[in-house]
């Protein structure tokens, strides 16, 4: 007989299937056995009767310690009383290898589970996690391959910062030393002269030296770069693509969400309203207002800030014009602002609803080789590295925008997770590297 996934067996509703799978719970008295069995499409209840099937049978059934893999032949019922609301009456239960007594059981320090990480990635919780990060990072391609983008690929092995030199991992390179690509940003300045609208979903490296529940050391960043583009038009895009990826996973993913307990009424206005836009200066004024919160004019904003900031609002938020001073490199000042008191950059990030803050960084790029020397200098970079890059300004420059969307930071916010660590399969962060 065909192995039939369980997910597919359920949608039939009755019949006899052969399922293969693991043991998600396993009890038994005298008479009786119950297996919950689980393949990647979910889990189902199976009944072993000892009276009505082989000593083999009873024994695996028995026997079977958490996720032994196994094979259950069996008729498929409705059962009101059983998890998913059918059951399986198994006919023959076989070992498909029997496992050892599984480490991880109930209420076990988030530690402990992060040290037994290839283990517990088997769990519901996981598991769903990673069923919607693919949806996710599906949602992406689609979203640019449908407005007219290449997908572009990064080196990851760079010679130089793009976002300052303090995040930098540095790598030995043969006979010298290269570091880990922090965006692809400065590649793909260089690839818009040929493809003009691009885009990537790719790992990146930050060498974050504290531990915040938002930050990792290697994440993936999902960016786009398009010639000809101001950062208002840019802002728009990333507003359609945060919309699109909310919509996909509220059509594909409402079964997972409800295993992660997540409170979907929360994520469906991302999916439905606009999004507003806000200035650096006008944020400043409202938290001053509405929440007597005083931030200094030209710090960057907090977590905290952040926070406050988004308990006002049920969608994301635009935030533009941050102050020049505290902005990467290669972020133009907006020489139209009357409003902000020191020089403004013509950039925008994207925060995110509830607790979520910051997870699309986004600005025009400076086409004046003399402004991005200088601010490169006032960063204590090396000049003379980026030759190269000053290149794209001397050879047809044209005004043009990106960003970077974390992609794990979409993920914590949609699935509504405490850490960023469970958007990723295996987290690296200052003190975590193993498995
Ligand atoms: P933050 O201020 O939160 O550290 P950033 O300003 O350094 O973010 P950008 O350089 O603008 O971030 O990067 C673009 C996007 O990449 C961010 O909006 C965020 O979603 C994501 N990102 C940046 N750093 C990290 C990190 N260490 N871990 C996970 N995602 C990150
Ligand atoms: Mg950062």
């Amino acid at each position: 007989m065909k192995r039939v996934m369980i997910g597919d067996a359920i949608k039939e509703g009755k019949g006899k299937v052969q399922l293969w799978g693991w043991v998600h719970r396993q009890r038994n008295s005298n008479e009786m056995a119950f297996i919950v069995l689980r393949d990647a499409s979910g889990i189902i209840q199976c009944v072993i009767k000892k009276a009505e099937v082989d000593n083999e049978s009873w024994i695996a059934a028995t026997k079977a310690n958490v996720e032994s893999s196994m094979e259950i032949l069996g008729e498929l019922k409705k059962d009101e009383r059983a998890p998913t609301g059918f059951e399986i009456v198994a006919e023959k239960v076989r070992f498909i290898y029997k496992g050892d007594a599984f480490p991880i059981a109930k209420d076990l320090s988030p530690e402990f589970l992060l040290d037994v990480r290839h283990l517990w990635l088997r769990s519901q919780y996981l598991s769903s996690i990673m069923k919607i990060r693919s949806t996710v990072t599906g949602a992406i391609h689609e979203f640019f391959r449908l407005h007219g983008y290449f997908e572009f690929t990064p080196p990851i092995f760079t010679p130089a910062a793009c976002e300052g030199g303090s995040t930098l991992f540095e790598v030995k390179y043969f006979e010298n030393k290269v570091y880990l690509s922090q965006s692809w940003q400065l590649y793909a300045e260089a690839a818009i002269f040929a493809l003009e609208k691009i885009y990537d979903v790719s790992p990146t490296f930050r060498s974050e030296k504290s531990s915040t529940s938002r930050h990792l050391a290697e994440f993936w960043m999902a960016e786009m770069e398009a010639a000809f583009m101001d950062y208002k038009e840019c802002s728009e895009v990333a507003k359609d693509e945060v919309q699109f990826i909310v919509k996909s996973v509220l059509k594909k993913n409402q079964e997972e969400l409800k295993i992660l307990k997540r409170d979907v009424s929360k994520l469906e206005p991302a999916a439905t309203k606009k999004f507003p836009t806000l200035t650096y200066t006008q944020v400043l004024k409202m938290l001053k207002e509405k929440r007597g919160l005083d931030v200094k004019w030209g710090k960057d904003l907090r977590t905290i800030e952040e926070r406050e900031l988004m308990s006002m609002f049920d969608t994301p938020v635009i935030v533009t014009h941050y102050p020049k001073e505290i902005m990467a490199f290669y972020k133009p000042v907006d020489a139209e602002d009357k409003e902000a008191p020191r020089p403004v950059a013509k950039c925008f990030d994207m925060l995110a609803p509830e607790t979520y803050g910051e997870i699309v960084g986004g600005s025009e790029r400076d086409t004046d080789i003399e402004a991005l020397k200088q601010a490169l200098e006032a960063g204590g970079e090396k000049v003379e590295n980026y030759d190269w890059y000053f290149d794209l300004r001397r050879f047809g420059s044209v005004k043009h925008s990106g960003y970077g969307l974390g992609v794990e930071r979409v993920i914590a916010w949609i699935c509504g997770l405490e850490n960023i660590r469970d958007a990723i399969p295996f987290p690296r962060t200052m003190d975590r590297w193993k498995p």
